[in-house]
C-alpha cells in the first residue's frame, strides 16, 4: 500500500522553536515496542455525536433536506457509550452536532451531567471548504450557542466535519471564543482532511495557532515517515484489536498522549442499511459495526492504567490561552463563561 508523506513526521521537535515548516505537529521518532503505556500517559476519548444519516459517505443519499424525515437513533447509541464510559470511569469529550443538539437537548444535558465535556461539531456537518466565511461563522456560532444554552458552560472545543479544518475555521474559532481545535488529521490521502497554516509549538508541549487556538490533532501512527490512520473511526473497526492496541502504545511512548475518536452510529448495528451509495462507502460505514462496542470495551480495559480523559480535563489551564511573548508563561486569562 502506498502511503502519503507524513505531514507530522518531519520538521521541528519539542522546544525546537517557532514556525513549523510542515504545518503540523511532530510525532517524535518512535522505537518499535510492544510494551505497555507508561505512567502519566493520557488517552483522550472523543465522540463525534451525529446520527447515521449525517455521515459524509452517505450524503449523496441523505442531504440536509432529508434529515428531518430520518429515524433518530443517536440518543440510544450515545447512552450506550455513556454507560460503557461509566463502567470504565472514563471521561470523554463529546463533539455534538448543533442539528442534533436542537432536537435532543436532554441528551446533551445528560452527557454534561455525567461529567463529560460538551464541545462543538458545528451545526450542519457540511465540509468547511464548502461554506462561505459568513456561513462558516454562523455554523460555528449557532452550534456553540445552543450547546452553551443547554449546559450553562462555555464550549471550548471544536472538531470540523470529516476533519475539514481550514485557515478560516481557525480564524473564526478565535473570534467566537473557542479555545482549542481537534480537527487536524495527518493522513493526507483523505482529501477531506484540511491543512491549516501557522501551527506552532507552544509552551507546555502543546501546539497552537498564532491567534492562541490550541490544537489537539487526532493521533496517527508514523511508520517509515508515513502517516497511518490510527485515531479511531473506521480504522479502529478495521484493524484487529491487538494490532490497534500495539499502535496506540507506540504513539503513547512517543507523544505521551493519544487522541481517539468514535461515533455513536458506529455501535448501532440496527441502523438502516443504505444501498444508494457506492460499495466502498458502504464497506467503510458498516465494517465490523456489530462488534464495535466490544472492541471499545477491550480498548478501555487495555488502557485503564492511563488517564482516560476529556480534552478539557487534559488541557486544563493551558486552554485559557497561549502567551507567545513569554515561553515560560503557561497561560493568559481568557474570556467567556466558565
Ligand atoms: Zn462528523
Amino acid at each position: 500500500m502506498t502511503l502519503p508523506r507524513d505531514l507530522f513526521a518531519k520538521g521541528t521537535g519539542e522546544g525546537e522553536g517557532d514556525e513549523h515548516p510542515n504545518r503540523g505537529p511532530v510525532q517524535r521518532t518512535a522505537k518499535t515496542t510492544t510494551g505497555n503505556a507508561g505512567p502519566g500517559e493520557s488517552v483522550l476519548i472523543t465522540v463525534d455525536v451525529e446520527d447515521w444519516f449525517q455521515v459524509e459517505n452517505l450524503r449523496p443519499a441523505y442531504p440536509l433536506e432529508r434529515w428531518d424525515s430520518c429515524e433518530l437513533r443517536v440518543e440510544s447509541s450515545t447512552k450506550s457509550l455513556l454507560d460503557l464510559l461509566d463502567r470504565h470511569r472514563a471521561k470523554a469529550t463529546f463533539f455534538v452536532l448543533g442539528w442534533v443538539a436542537e432536537r435532543c437537548g436532554r441528551l446533551v444535558t445528560e452527557i454534561h451531567k455525567r461529567g463529560h465535556e460538551i464541545a462543538s461539531h458545528g451545526w450542519s456537518h457540511q465540509l468547511c471548504f464548502g461554506l462561505t466565511t459568513r456561513e462558516l461563522r454562523e455554523d460555528l456560532l449557532r452550534s456553540k450557542s445552543i450547546l452553551e444554552d443547554l449546559t450553562g458552560q462555555a464550549v471550548w472545543g471544536y472538531r470540523a466535519p470529516s476533519f475539514s479544518v481550514t485557515d478560516g475555521v481557525v480564524e473564526a474559532l478565535g473570534e467566537l471564543g473557542y479555545r482549542y481545535d481537534s480537527s487536524l488529521n495527518s493522513f493526507s490521502i483523505d482529501k477531506r482532511h484540511g491543512q491549516p497554516n501557522g501551527l506552532r509549538a507552544a509552551p507546555g508541549r502543546e501546539w497552537a495557532f498564532a491567534n492562541g487556538i490550541l490544537e489537539l490533532p487526532v493521533s496517527n501512527l508514523v511508520i517509515g515517515g508515513q502517516s497511518v490512520p490510527w485515531g479511531g473511526g473506521g480504522y479502529f473497526r478495521f484493524w484487529p484489536s491487538r494490532l490497534f492496541h500495539w499502535g496506540v502504545k507506540r504513539i503513547l511512548r512517543t507523544d505521551g498522549r493519544y487522541v481517539f475518536y468514535c461515533h455513536p452510529w458506529e455501535i448501532d448495528a440496527g441502523q438502516p442499511r443504505v444501498k444508494e451509495v457506492g460499495f466502498l462507502h458502504r464497506y467503510r460505514h458498516y465494517k465490523n459495526i456489530d462488534g464495535t462496542l466490544k472492541r471499545l470495551d477491550r480498548f478501555l480495559t487495555e488502557f485503564r492504567h492511563c488517564g482516560l480523559v476529556s480534552c478539557r480535563d487534559y488541557l486544563g489551564d493551558r486552554a485559557r490561552g497561549v502567551d507567545w511573548s513569554d515561553p515560560l508563561s503557561p497561560a493568559r486569562e481568557g474570556s467567556g463563561k466558565q
